[in-house]
């Protein structure tokens, strides 16, 4: 990262390691040990170019299960019943954009 600074509020960015969680089709993989620069105003993460090569070469190789540090198991919540239906048969009459 050329800049000190964060290209989209200004703030400045600190170097860190972070993990990140990727969605292939069905398939969660996670990502550990990833160095970055956080922006201290709006979170927002940046990878150097090597850094992005291998995680977009991890993603295009499917994340192969032998190259896996280790797996985890992760919980499945689902907010079905924990918020107000949207656009049901009923509401038909309403717009939904
Ligand atoms: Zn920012």
């Amino acid at each position: 990262m050329p800049s000190d600074n964060c290209p989209r509020c200004g703030e400045p960015l600190a170097a860190q390691t972070v993990r990140t969680a990727i969605w292939q089709g069905e398939r969660l993989a996670v990502v550990e040990d990833i160095p970055a620069f956080v922006c201290s105003g709006c979170l927002e993460q940046f990878y150097d170019d090597d850094v992005s090569d291998a995680l977009r070469r991890l993603t295009e190789h499917g994340f192969p299960g032998d190259d896996a540090l280790r797996e985890i198991a992760v919980p499945v919540f689902s907010l079905d019943g924990r918020v107000r239906r949207r656009a049901a048969a009923e509401d038909a009459d309403v717009d939904v954009v």
